[in-house]
């Protein structure tokens, strides 16, 4: 059992397996100093944030941005305002930069058995799908897990 990473929580096919060798590790991918070693697509640093593409988006989707603390915090109560603004702005620029005229926002926080995160580590998504994927099927649309 890790205390960063909820092996239940990981999606099937390779996500899995990935989530499976962090928790053998016990270490957190998303902590600044072992990121890069977990994450290899390029990240924009902020002050309070690291804004990157899902290595394992959800399917079928348009854009996964991951949207992630820099300090390793696991509950909302945590953010401080001045990192909400700076949030604020994040996704106003991420929506603005990806014509993204509609999608999902999602911040899962707190215990992962209440969530269905598969990281403790605080971080955002921020998802729009892709209704024109052969995949996608109109009835179930894209799903994930919150809890
Ligand atoms: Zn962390």
């Amino acid at each position: 059992m890790s205390d960063f990473v909820n092996q239940q929580n990981a999606r099937p096919g390779g996500y899995d397996k990935v989530i499976a060798g962090i928790a053998a590790q016990n270490v957190c991918p998303f902590c600044p100093e072992r990121l890069a070693e977990f994450h290899k697509l390029p990240m924009t640093r902020w002050k309070f944030w690291i804004v990157t593409d899902n290595q394992f988006p959800y399917t079928p989707s348009k854009h996964h941005k991951l949207i992630i603390h820099t300090e390793h915090i696991d509950h909302v109560s945590k953010i401080i305002p001045e990192a909400w603004a700076e949030l604020y702005g994040i996704i106003q620029e991420l929506v603005g930069d990806t014509t993204m005229v509609g999608g999902t926002f999602l911040m899962r926080f707190g215990e992962t058995r209440f969530t269905g995160a598969s990281v403790t580590h605080l971080h955002a998504n921020l998802v729009q799908s892709n209704p024109d994927d052969t995949s996608y099927d109109p009835a179930l649309g894209l799903r994930t897990r919150i809890g």
